[in-house]
């Protein structure tokens, strides 16, 4: 079984490897079938589709594991970016393991990966948490858990839940510095950093769309974030 990194936003950004063991696999194994649909159509790549999504994980995995016990290549996709990082892969993967067979990787695109590098934040050392919960309480919780680790945190978040998110950081690290990267790999992208507060005030006159993964700047360099927020919001 091939995980295989797609897009997350740019067609370009698709490995030959990826190409290949996609025109090579017998099947595809797909968060949205639509959706891969149109990305097989985009390389001229026919190939059958299943779903593979978190509310069919459980009966679909053990459909995938009968066809790798058949000699079956499955490559597993997602709709952007790498299977398994907050995305579905993790529990088939877990069960083809257990039952013995192959997994590889076909690395590529991933947003975290992308917006760490890019953010000019410290990446030697990093916490990626993710999505929060939905409950308020849990996602405080979550982000007062963390105030200790050390390096940069990462986040994913849904773009209609950035307000929300930027307002719980400014209430648990108000002096540290922000980094939202917004729209990566695709025309609008951005990278605007500042601390919570300013960024919120700033997306409340911007409203900004898309995408974003949330960076927070680790303690030892809330002395800078102080500088930065006298500046507000910035660029780059
Ligand atoms: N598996 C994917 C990966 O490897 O990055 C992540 C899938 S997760 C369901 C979707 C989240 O990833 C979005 O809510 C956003 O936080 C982030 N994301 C995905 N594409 C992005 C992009 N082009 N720009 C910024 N963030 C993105």
């Amino acid at each position: 079984m091939y995980l295989v990194a797609t897009p997350i936003g740019n067609l370009e950004d698709m490995t030959l490897r990826a190409l290949r063991v996609l025109r090579e696999c017998d099947v595809v194994a797909a968060e949205d079938t639509r959706r891969s649909g149109q990305l097989l159509r985009h390389y001229e790549i026919v190939k059958p589709l299943i779903s593979y999504h978190r509310f069919n994980e459980a009966r679909r995995s053990e459909e995938i594991l009968l066809r790798l016990a058949r000699g079956e290549t499955v490559a597993l996709v997602t709709d952007a970016g790498s299977p398994g990082i907050s995305d579905p892969g993790e529990r088939v993967v877990q069960a083809a393991r257990a039952g013995g067979h192959r997994v590889e990787s076909v690395p590529g695109p991933c947003a975290l990966v992308a917006a760490l590098s890019i953010s000019g934040l410290s990446s030697a050392e990093f916490h990626f948490v993710g999505f929060l919960p939905h409950k308020s309480g849990a996602r405080r919780r979550v982000l007062e858990a963390v105030r200790f680790v050390p390096g940069t945190l990462v986040l994913y978040e849904s773009p209609h839940r950035i307000d929300r998110l930027l307002e719980e950081l400014e209430g648990v690290y108000p002096e540290r510095e922000v980094v939202l990267a917004r729209e990566l790999t695709k025309r609008f992208e951005e990278v605007v950093r500042g601390t919570a507060a300013a960024l919120r005030s700033a997306h409340r006159e911007r409203a900004w769309k898309g995408e974003f993964v949330v960076l927070v700047g680790a303690d030892a360099r809330g002395r800078r974030t102080e500088e930065s927020a006298a500046a507000g919001v910035s660029r780059g």
